[in-house]
């Protein structure tokens, strides 16, 4: 079916204001719309995977932001914190099943650890990918989403 990524995330962005409060968002203007072949619930549980984690694993207070754009024939989902971020032998692993930085702390937070590993296979079931970058202030997770087999070819 076809959905409007950009109400999506408007949609994931005004339920995060809610269950987030402690964390600001900005939902940085692009696209007015963007329609494509996706299935609506399982991308905005990517989204809610992904902005949960901006809040949960950064202090209270860190800036969350989230961006659409279209790139190179692909629709482009960005969602970034300025919170400490993901040291470089983490990266990768973070989307393994059950895997967490630090056990102790995110046992805290409640995380089982399951959130990326299944955000990445739905994306993947579209057709796309989740990419990361991290520094300490800036933890940047690009969800793309080809156009080419989001629509009919
Ligand atoms: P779940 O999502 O299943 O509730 P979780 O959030 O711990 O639990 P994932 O979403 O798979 O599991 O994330 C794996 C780990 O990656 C987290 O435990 C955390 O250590 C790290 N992580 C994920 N997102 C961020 C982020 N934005 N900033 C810092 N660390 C992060
Ligand atoms: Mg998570």
């Amino acid at each position: 079916q076809e959905a409007d990524l950009v109400e999506l995330v408007e949609q994931a962005a005004d339920a995060f204001r809610v269950t987030h409060a402690d964390h600001p968002l900005t939902v940085t203007p692009g696209p007015d719309s963007l329609k494509l072949r996706l299935d609506p619930q399982r991308i905005r549980q990517v989204l809610d995977n992904l902005l949960t984690n901006a809040a949960m694993h950064t202090p209270p207070g860190t800036q969350v932001s989230v961006a659409v754009s279209i790139a190179s024939g692909a629709a482009v989902v960005r969602i970034a914190d300025a919170g400490p971020g993901i040291p470089p032998a983490d990266r990768e692993r973070v989307f393994d099943r059950f895997y967490r930085v630090d056990k102790a702390r995110s046992r805290d937070r409640g995380g089982s650890g399951l959130g990326l590993a299944v955000a990445q296979s739905l994306v993947r079931a579209h057709g796309g990918r989740i990419d990361l970058t991290s520094e300490p202030g800036a933890t940047v997770f690009t969800v793309t989403i080809p156009l080419a087999v989001g629509r009919d070819v």
